[in-house]
């Protein structure tokens, strides 16, 4: 069988369908081919559903600018479709006074990104918001919070599929290539076919790398290396005694096992990190003498034998533990030369809060 579409999305995560929401609406006629059996099998289910404020990256980058865009963009949109969230708040916090300087670039970071918001803490100050808190100095970001991702995919397919797109599941791709005006897709699964479309958005995830090199035609430079960065995750029996987010001062490759709740109000904490070689979800409950550890520092009164393994989730990353991080990727015309493509690379957090932001300009990059 083979068909002719204008525009193909292949992934069917958040990213993928904010993109095919932006394009069924802009009046394009849009099919997301998805490997799996529903939508949000990726990443985009396996993450800290925590609606970034836009603080921790480079000025400029366009990790800040889609981060602080997307968060307006996400609570607007949520409130239009009626998608459960809960503006919690989050405290950063310095548990040692050698942590007062990093908490301090933090905040001047933040400012410079547009994250105006920003409130500096004494430990008391902090304490009077989480009274079971141990610090030496907090920043305070009321903008964070925290979203039903699912519920967020269900709206975003909604409004795609109410413009006239349609999402195909166990559809994977096999294979591409650059044909005259456009792509000639070879696609697996129940119902194996060709498509032909102008328009291809390659946002697979932490398979984009490995699709991106299967459509032949385009030249390997513009394909970074996957690197898999996994982030378990345990989950605190009972009821914490916290209100707010609280994340420590950063790590390297993630943000610290922070500690978040989810809308009911149960709080997990999470994701460490471990360079992988392969994806293996199983989240290894010896994991939990560290996280013992690195939670004890902000907050000594977590019991003995309260953290059960939860899930965990793997960054999508394109620079290894010993390079720096690298920014979101959106490559496109511009950069390969390909006309209608559009490769994603690297949508790591913030992707979930970036989502309507990045899908804005996967658009402008094919407008
Ligand atoms: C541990 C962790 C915590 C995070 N926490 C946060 C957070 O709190 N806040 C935040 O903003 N962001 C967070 N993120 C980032 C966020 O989750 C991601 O940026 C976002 O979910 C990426 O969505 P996606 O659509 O690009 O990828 P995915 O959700 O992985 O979707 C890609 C889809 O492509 C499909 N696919 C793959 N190959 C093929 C193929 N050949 N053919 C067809 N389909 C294919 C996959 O099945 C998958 O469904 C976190 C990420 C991790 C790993």
């Amino acid at each position: 069988m083979s068909v002719d579409i204008e525009c193909v999305v292949i992934g069917a995560g958040v990213v993928g369908l904010a993109v095919a929401r932006a394009l069924a609406l802009s009046g394009r006629e849009v099919i997301v081919v998805e490997a799996g059996e529903g939508i949000g099998v990726g990443i985009s289910s396996r993450n800290s559903e925590v609606i970034h404020a836009g603080i921790y990256y480079p000025s400029g980058s366009l990790k800040a600018r889609l981060c602080v865009e997307g968060k307006q963009r996400l609570y607007a949109f949520c409130d239009e479709r009626g998608v459960e969230y809960q503006r919690l708040g989050k405290l950063i916090v310095a548990t040692d006074e050698d942590q007062r300087a990093a908490l301090q670039r933090l905040m001047a970071q933040g400012l410079s990104n547009g994250v105006d918001d920003l409130q500096w803490l004494d430990a008391a100050e902090a304490r009077a918001l989480e009274p079971e808190l141990s610090c030496v100095a907090a920043l305070w970001s009321p903008s964070t919070g925290i979203v039903d991702s699912h519920g967020l995919m269900l709206a975003l397919q909604g409004d795609a599929e109410a413009a006239g797109a349609s999402v195909a599941f166990h559809t994977p791709l096999l294979a591409a290539r650059c044909i005259e005006q456009g792509f000639e897709l070879q696609m697996g699964g129940v119902q194996p076919m060709t498509l032909s479309c102008r328009e291809l958005i390659n946002s697979a995830g932490l398979s984009a790398p490995e699709v991106a090199s299967r459509i032949s035609g385009l030249p390997h430079q513009y394909v970074p290396e996957a690197r898999l960065c996994k982030g378990s995750y345990f989950s605190f029996s009972g009821r914490a005694p916290f209100r707010h987010l609280v994340y420590p001062a950063p790590e390297s490759a993630g943000l610290g096992v922070h500690m978040t709740l989810d809308l009911g109000g149960q709080a997990r904490f999470g994701p460490d990190v471990e360079w992988v070689d392969h994806i293996d979800y199983r989240v290894d409950p010896r994991r939990a003498d560290g996280f013992y550890q690195a939670i004890r520092r902000y907050w000594p009164g977590l019991p003995d034998d309260s953290l059960q393994p939860a899930y965990s989730g793997i960054r999508p990353k394109i620079t290894g533990p010993t390079e720096p991080a690298a920014d979101f990727i959106i490559s496109g015309p511009t950069q390969h030369g390909a006309p209608g493509l559009v490769n994603l690379f690297g949508i790591e957090s913030p992707g979930l809060t970036s989502c309507l932001a990045l899908a804005e300009r996967v658009l402008a990059e094919i407008r």
